[in-house]
């Protein structure tokens, strides 16, 4: 190629001479402030409202709420420059985004490598994830069978496991990866499954030998891999919509739809989509659930995602209680106590629209309310609500972090057994 000049390619141009098309958060800082007054609250609410440079990690809402805001290089000095004017409590929690995106990149096997290499101490293309759950189910053809809830938008299969095929039992469903950056969920996914075929602790083996368990790794298949190939903190699926795409598939379904925590415009991040349960993976989803939580007794339902380190059950769309709000609030209170004699993290317990922030349209509240799921949880996983990383979590945490989530759910498990929840 001529050293002179850039030659005009058709949508792609030679990988040799162009750099990727990547997002880059280069001098991306994270604050985090705290609303001490109605004034400042008003006033985030108009700068989320006004400006696509800054991404708000929840929206502003109430005196004493902290707040984290990745904000984007070109706005650094102006949004200082506000804090000082209106006298609003911060920190900086990160100075360089991007370092933190570096090295979690470095933390990524590359996407053909072999099953053999897949570990929890590191991050793992879909292909690669797909690959180890054909490898299990050749491996244990006894206990497993592959599922596929069948195509995403951009074709990608949606595949998970079912493990344990005795009919007498009850079911265990757990959704995980529905926000595309959230990779420590798909993480904590397979790891739940390789403990279930392979631990030695007892207490494993009897939630392995008792209950069924089909478990979906991605179900956000387009926006993952989205994530790895072009914008690390892509969240929704990739749906075109004019000049932007993507609907927050935790926000698309069924149930009090787009009423609170959500939106109808899609370049946000928590799009709602052109109608309740518009897209092909919220549909895929449904069906199978539909499909099979008679068939199968699906009594339980977990949807795995992060930050914060809460365990949260319905509703998302109102505080008013569901009717075994008792039950759930116990459930989730000892699951939290679990993990804290764990491994000393914090997490916090209570129902969604309380604990985290309203939403609407969310798959939990459906699970529950419209499918009939009586045990349903939404996971945050680490780190914490102040997390210097947000998403970027490092690798060296996916163990700790999905072993405390499956003692959580254990938890859960054996008290709502207890109270013959399985029966
Ligand atoms: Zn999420």
């Amino acid at each position: 190629m001529s050293a002179s000049g850039s030659q005009i390619v058709d949508g792609a141009s030679s990988s040799e001479v162009s750099p990727k098309d990547q997002a880059r958060y280069d001098h991306y800082r994270i604050y985090n402030v705290q609303f001490d007054n109605e004034q400042q609250i008003e006033l985030f609410q108009k700068l989320e409202a006004e400006s696509d440079s800054l991404t708000f990690i929840g929206h502003a809402r109430e005196v004493g709420q902290k707040l984290s805001i990745l904000v984007a290089a070109h706005r650094v000095a102006d949004f200082a420059d506000l804090l000082a004017t209106y006298k609003v409590q911060h920190r900086v929690l990160t100075y360089n985004f991007q370092e933190k995106i570096d090295r979690n990149m470095r933390e990524v096997l590359p996407e053909h490598v072999d099953v053999s290499k897949y570990d929890w101490q590191h991050f793992f293309h879909l292909k690669t994830i797909y690959d180890w759950l054909d490898h299990m189910a050749s491996k244990y053809p006894e206990q497993i069978s592959v599922l596929d809830m069948g195509s995403s938008t951009q074709g990608n299969a949606i595949k998970g496991l079912q493990l344990g095929k005795n009919p007498a039992n009850k079911a265990i469903f757990i959704e995980s990866g529905i926000h595309a950056r959230e990779w420590i969920a798909p993480a904590t996914a397979t790891y739940i499954i390789n403990e279930l075929l392979t631990s030695q602790d007892e207490r494993v083996q009897q939630l392995a030998n008792n209950y069924n368990w089909i478990i979906f790794p991605c179900v956000n298949p387009d926006g993952y891999r989205y994530t790895f190939e072009h914008d690390r903190m892509w969240r929704k699926n990739r749906q075109l919509f004019g000049t932007c795409r993507g609907v927050d598939l935790n926000r698309n379904y069924p149930d009090h739809w787009n009423t609170t925590g959500s939106s109808s415009d899609p370049t946000r991040y928590d799009f709602a989509g052109p109608s309740a349960g518009s897209e092909l993976e919220t549909q895929r989803l449904m069906s199978f659930i539909r499909e099979h939580v008679e068939k199968d007794q699906i009594k339980t339902y977990i949807a795995l995602h992060s930050y914060s380190q809460m365990l949260m059950f319905p509703y998302g769309y109102t505080k008013e209680h569901v009717a075994n709000y008792d039950d759930l609030q116990e459930f989730g209170k000892k699951a939290a106590a679990a993990i804290k004699a764990e491994s000393g993290r914090d997490y916090v317990s209570g129902n969604l629209y309380e604990t985290i922030y309203p939403s609407s349209g969310g798959s939990m509240d459906w699970a529950h309310a419209e499918a009939g799921i009586p045990i349903s949880y939404t996971f945050e996983l680490r780190g914490p609500p102040d997390s210097q990383d947000l998403f970027i979590l490092p690798a060296v945490e996916i163990q700790p972090t999905a072993s405390e989530a499956f003692t959580a759910i254990r938890t859960i498990v054996e008290a709502a057994a207890e109270k013959n929840y399985y029966k």
